[in-house]
């Protein structure tokens, strides 16, 4: 049979969260409990930052998502049925539905735990609170955050032109993005350490802002008032592509020790 697309989808399923999950009768109950992910943060690091799969397509996979673009041309920000990209010039722009991207990760999104966040609530301290109250540190969580942040600090990649360097290399002079008193939604994933070469571990976040004229991959942030909701998807799909760059990049290597530099040592984060 015809391979039409250019991707396989490997689907490993894990076990429900007994009782917390609010089914949406109008999606897929799998696909409600399910992480749509593109590609490997492992092919990332290696510089393959072109991919086939559409915005369009995410759009199919979920309402609520991060990544980035071909060449890494911004941070990737699904919200709802829309995809916003914010660039290194600051700018937020809202992609067609055909705009590719090489990395990325979705899931339709339904709160299972929902908690108001303390003013001054910092990252660092987020991280540690939310981690201490997780019913288990081995799922992923999909997480949403909508507020106002007295402060918050973001940064987004420079388009990069091939041959492509590898992304501790792309990532190493990136300007960042500083708002205060700004109001908005953080989402993105908390994911086991056991993902890392599939995507990055521990916390990974998004900003959009809600005038949409802010945002990208967060560095920082403090509380001013805030709603935090969790919604664990222990399903996993897998789309990896079935040619270009990632057919040749060499993903045996360990790159462990590079993430804590991609992901925003600088600003602080444990
Ligand atoms: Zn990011």
């Amino acid at each position: 049979m015809t391979i039409t697309r250019e991707l396989m989808s490997i689907l490993l399923a894990g076990c429900l969260l007994a009782g917390c999950a609010t089914i949406n009768s109008a999606i897929d109950p799998a696909a409600q409990e399910t992480l749509y992910q593109v590609s490997t943060f492992r092919a990332l690091q290696e510089g393959v930052y072109d991919g086939e799969v559409t915005t369009g397509e995410l759009t199919r996979h979920g309402d609520l998502g991060i990544g980035t673009f071909n060449a890494l041309d911004g941070e990737l920000m699904l919200l709802g049925t829309e995809v916003f990209c914010f660039r290194a010039d600051g700018t937020v722009t809202q992609m067609p539905d055909r705009t590719p991207t090489p990395f990325a990760s979705v899931t339709f999104f339904d709160a299972d735990i929902q908690q108001p966040l303390s003013r001054l609530t910092d990252y660092p301290i987020f991280q540690t609170q939310v981690d201490a109250t997780l019913p288990t540190l081995n799922l992923p969580y999909a997480v949403r955050i909508d507020g106002t942040f007295s402060y918050l600090k973001t940064r987004a990649p420079r388009r990069q032109t091939a041959p492509y360097p590898r992304l501790v290399d792309a990532l190493a002079h990136q300007p960042e993005f500083e708002y205060r008193n700004v109001k908005g939604t953080i989402l993105g994933f908390r994911l086991p350490p056991f993902m890392s070469a599939v995507n990055v571990p521990g916390w990974h976040l998004h900003f959009i802002s809600s005038n949409r004229a802010a945002g990208g991959h967060v560095l920082a942030f403090t509380v001013d008032e805030a709603r935090l909701m969790l919604d664990a998807t222990p399903n996993v799909m897998l789309v990896l592509p079935q040619r270009g760059a990632f057919s040749q990049a060499d993903l045996s290597r360990d790159t462990s020790r590079e993430v804590t530099a991609i992901e925003g040592a600088r600003a602080g984060r444990n």
